[in-house]
């Protein structure tokens, strides 16, 4: 931790005295832990926590599946995946939606196939294009 420049965590004014110290004075402190644990705050932590699990559920069942990473609808959601929340829509066809660098697809009917992605286009395994290009080219 950064001793030398020490500010309140709260209005970031320099600290002077005790170098543990966090706040300037105990109206800081209240300040700073009932901003903490206001409801809008709750909110957008559940939130951020819900993206985060989705994206470790995500990548554990990307790692954990062969190509081409498809698992029934009912597991994702048994290991505690939330649909509604997601970071941003995949651009390409079928349409998905992604979270952070994972993506999930809503096929085949029944089944996800998980994708990790870049920004909102799909990222193609080597293996994966290798096939595709070996079946598609004439
Ligand atoms: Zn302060």
């Amino acid at each position: 931790m950064n001793t030398l420049n020490r500010n309140c965590i709260c209005c970031n004014k320099p600290l002077k005295g005790r170098m543990d110290k966090r706040f300037c004075d105990d109206y800081c402190r209240n300040h700073f832990h009932n901003a903490i644990k206001s409801p809008e705050n709750n909110l957008m932590r559940n939130v951020n926590n819900a993206l985060t699990k989705n994206r470790r559920i995500l990548k554990n069942t990307y790692q954990s599946t062969p190509p081409p990473h498809q698992v029934p609808v009912e597991d994702l959601m048994q290991e505690g995946y939330v649909f509604r929340y997601h970071t941003h829509f995949l651009n390409e066809e079928p349409k998905g939606y992604g979270c952070y660098d994972y993506g999930v697809l809503l096929q085949p009917p029944g089944m996800c196939t998980i994708v990790q992605c870049e920004g909102t286009r799909i990222k193609k395994e080597n293996s994966f294009s290798i096939s595709l290009h070996n079946g598609a080219q004439p």
